[in-house]
């Protein structure tokens, strides 16, 4: 069997591999990624491709997201990636709602967040989807953004591998990682830093270290409709009431708890399934919508009730011209209750990222960036 020999291997080619591969790269290491796949497979092909700050608690995990989002912008002008800068909408039906989204954009802007409240006719100005029927008005958000996840898991390794050099290694699983050395069915790799973003595979490399870190399989429904009329744009990415309960940010106000009371006395479908209705744009137009969470062993079988209460909260919150569903699919994250992300030293020389569940596409970049300094 051939060795070879990088300065980093990433094992996992989904969002945080590659984030970590352009970390490195950038620092002019030279780099290798190893993907079991012909290509992204996992959580980082199938989700919004919602770059959401507005989810991420004061503190740290908010200032890793914006500063993400900074790296996103170089990557993605560097790429000419399309994408959308359009900020994000928290549409409010109930006073319940109301009541937290004017809470946090009162609170929000002194600890970091660019919000602020939107009455119901500013909001329908902005966006041609938002429902106005019982409309109240609207949490409003800059920082938010979308890239098409698909396109862009596409495009970035070619990228990589043009600008920086970073070599890929597509239909190669890493079997094992030791100190300084990779084996794949297809030769040995020693490299000085091995970065594993093995995204919900718990079981295959280090799974031990994994299984004590505490981390739990989640997996989401989504949909996409077909392409909107030429022209039509979604605007704003949309949320409503409940994604107030679903993102730590809003624990910041203290209207929350009403707001959660409710959900969980009157929406029983909601609370059992995790579902909160986010909407995002494709580059071609289509729109798409998700999610629900149902944590533990992955059910391999979707539930067609699940999308009818998705679709059901939809049609009071937005509207679009084409609403017939063309795709329906789910993804599955590694997330960890309580914390944003996972990085564990298992031995010398190896770092395991994993774990940022549902802000995996948020925080990679300000992450890897945190990691590739930290190796030293
Ligand atoms: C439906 C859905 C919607 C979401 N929406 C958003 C959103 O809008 N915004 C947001 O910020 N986040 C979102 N997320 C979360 C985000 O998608 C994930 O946090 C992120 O994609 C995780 O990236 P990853 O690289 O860790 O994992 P993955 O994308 O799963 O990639 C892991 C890769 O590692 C490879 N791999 C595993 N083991 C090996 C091995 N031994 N050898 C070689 N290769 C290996 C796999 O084949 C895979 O390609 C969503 C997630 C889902 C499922």
């Amino acid at each position: 069997m051939n060795l070879e020999h990088a300065d980093v291997v990433v094992v996992g080619s989904g969002i945080v591999g590659l984030a970590h591969a352009y970390a490195a790269a950038r620092k002019g290491l030279d780099v290798v990624v190893l993907e079991r796949s012909h290509g992204a497979r996992g959580a980082s092909i199938r989700n919004f491709g919602l770059i959401w700050p507005i989810g991420q608690p004061p503190g740290p995990a908010l200032e890793m997201a914006l500063r993400s989002r900074e790296i996103w912008l170089e990557v993605l002008e560097q790429t000419a990636l399309p994408h959308w800068r359009t900020g994000s909408l928290h549409l409010a039906y109930r006073a319940d709602e109301e009541a937290v989204g004017r809470e946090f954009a009162d609170l929000g802007p002194k600890l970091g967040y660019a919000c602020q409240w939107m009455e119901a006719p500013g909001v329908t100005s902005l966006s041609d989807a938002a429902n106005p029927e019982g409309l109240r008005g609207a949490l409003y958000s800059t920082t938010e953004m979308t890239v098409d996840p698909r396109v862009a898991m596409a495009k970035l390794p070619a990228f990589l591998t043009e600008r920086y050099g970073v070599d890929f290694r597509f239909s190669t699983p890493a079997l094992a990682v030791g100190a300084g050395k990779v084996e794949t069915p297809r030769g040995s790799w020693s490299a000085g830093h091995i970065i594993v973003c093995s995204g919900d595979d718990l079981e295959s490399l280090y799974p031990e270290a994994l299984e004590q870190a505490g981390l739990q399989r989640c997996k989401l429904q989504m949909m996409r409709t077909f392409q909107q009329p030429d022209g039509w744009l979604l605007g704003p990415a949309l949320a409503g009431g409940l994604t107030m309960r679903y993102y730590p940010s809003f624990e910041i106000c203290s209207n929350l708890e009403a707001l959660r009371q409710r959900i969980t006395a009157q929406m029983r479908g909601y609370e059992r399934w995790g579902i909160h209705v986010m909407v995002s744009q494709t580059m071609q137009g289509e729109v798409t919508i998700g999610d629900s969470h149902e944590y533990g062993p992955v059910d391999v079988f979707d539930k067609p009730e699940i999308d009818e209460l998705i679709l059901d909260y939809l049609h009071a919150m937005a509207r679009f011209p084409i609403l017939e569903i063309a795709q329906r699919w789910h993804g599955v994250y590694a997330r960890h209750p309580e914390d944003p992300y996972v990085r564990l030293r298992p031995e010398a020389g190896v770092e395991i990222v994993t774990g940022l569940g549902g802000a995996g596409m948020t925080l990679c970049f300000g992450l890897a960036e945190e990691t590739v300094e930290g190796m030293g």
